[in-house]
């Protein structure tokens, strides 16, 4: 091992990340450990980390088994990222963001779509918990749900007859996840709507929902879009119409997006830094303001073959850990998957 573990900085449902140190140098990174017996989840996000290259997307650096207390861990190295996620940020910032950063944030992660889809990938769990912020802004990280599109083409990616996974979390899921039929790239769209929303509002894409079930009923059947922010500008409530299209053939793509007059005003990454440097720790020892996120987001896996959409939304939500989840209070969400047999 030539590297150190330092302090947790944070625990998702599957893994927990924690700063470390290079023995060699004094290059600080993140990793992220689960159990060896327990990684194959952790091992296929690496898989799909390691083929990526974006500025806007937490660079992959490694990984490697150790022996921690007689347990063997599987860890993914990543950048580091000094800023916390933007759910913190949205806390920090008084509980909403203001229109303009939302415009650079929203552009980065519609970079780091546009690239991660023009690879045949999809994100599957877009939302502010997972998009992380350093110094040059937003990035794309938790690769935990991704999935290549056209699976059939990669190996160990779900090939026709073998188990798929379809997850993520109920909040942010667009209506064709929730009914089970499909989740591609379209989907990655609706949901950095939904992200622009919990920016805009500080609040959940659906407000007033009492359970998982109902949430995904009303997500699958209802006919209707989250409620758009009024007090936005029209450029940006024009482009939240085109990210939050429930048809997903009429749903812009990412390319389309990047394209928008809401982002066409391009917010330079100078403003981001100024932002961020005002408002954001500099160093791995300012890390309290991480440990709030660092609980409040679980992982619920489900194991069965559900042949209709309304069986498929039971088992969701039957499956969610909804007395831990307080729908109201926008910081818990949770991110769910559940296996099918094609
Ligand atoms: P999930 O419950 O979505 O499966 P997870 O177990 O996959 O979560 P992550 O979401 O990847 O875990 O990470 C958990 C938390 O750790 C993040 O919310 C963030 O606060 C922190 N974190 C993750 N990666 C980094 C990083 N590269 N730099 C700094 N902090 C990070």
């Amino acid at each position: 091992m030539d590297w150190t573990r330092g302090h947790t900085i944070g625990r998702g449902s599957s893994a927990t990340v924690s700063a470390a140190k290079s023995i060699w140098c004094d290059q600080v990174f993140a990793v992220k450990s689960v159990e060896l017996s327990e990684s194959q989840l952790l091992q296929k996000e690496q898989k799909i980390l390691s083929q990526l290259s974006s500025p806007y997307i937490v660079s992959y650096k490694g990984y490697d088994v150790t022996q921690e207390k007689d347990k063997l861990m599987f860890n993914l190295m990543m950048e580091y990222m000094s800023g916390g996620t933007i759910s913190n940020a949205i806390r920090k910032q008084g509980g909403r963001i203001n229109e303009q950063l939302i415009g650079c944030y929203a552009k980065q992660i519609l970079l780091g779509l546009e690239y991660l889809h023009s690879r045949g990938i999809a994100h599957c769990d877009i939302k502010g918990q997972n998009i992380l912020l350093g110094k040059t802004g937003a990035k794309i990280s938790d690769f935990g749900c991704a999935r290549w599109v056209d699976a059939a083409e990669r190996d160990g990616g779900g090939a026709a007859g073998s188990v798929e996974q379809i997850g993520g979390t109920p909040m942010f899921m667009a209506p064709e996840v929730a009914r089970g039929e499909e989740q591609g790239c379209p989907a990655d769209i609706w949901a950095l709507g939904c992200t622009i929303i919990e920016m805009a509002t500080g609040r959940s894409p659906w407000t007033d929902m009492t359970n998982t079930a109902s949430l995904l009923y009303l997500i699958a059947f209802s006919g209707e879009s989250p409620e758009i922010p009024r007090f936005l500008s029209l450029q940006a409530k024009d482009f939240l119409y085109k990210c939050l299209r429930r048809d997903p053939k009429d749903r812009w793509t990412a390319k389309q997006l990047l394209r928008h007059p809401f982002l066409e005003e391009s917010y330079s990454n100078f403003m981001i830094t100024q932002d961020f440097v005002t408002s954001s720790p500099t160093s791995i020892l300012d890390q309290d303001i991480w440990s709030s996120d660092s609980m409040d987001h679980y992982l619920i896996r489900t194991a069965s073959s559900v042949d209709t959409p309304l069986k498929r939304i039971r088992e969701l939500g039957s499956n969610s850990r909804e007395l831990n989840c307080k729908w109201n209070d926008d910081q818990r969400w949770i991110t769910v998957r559940s296996s099918r047999s094609e």
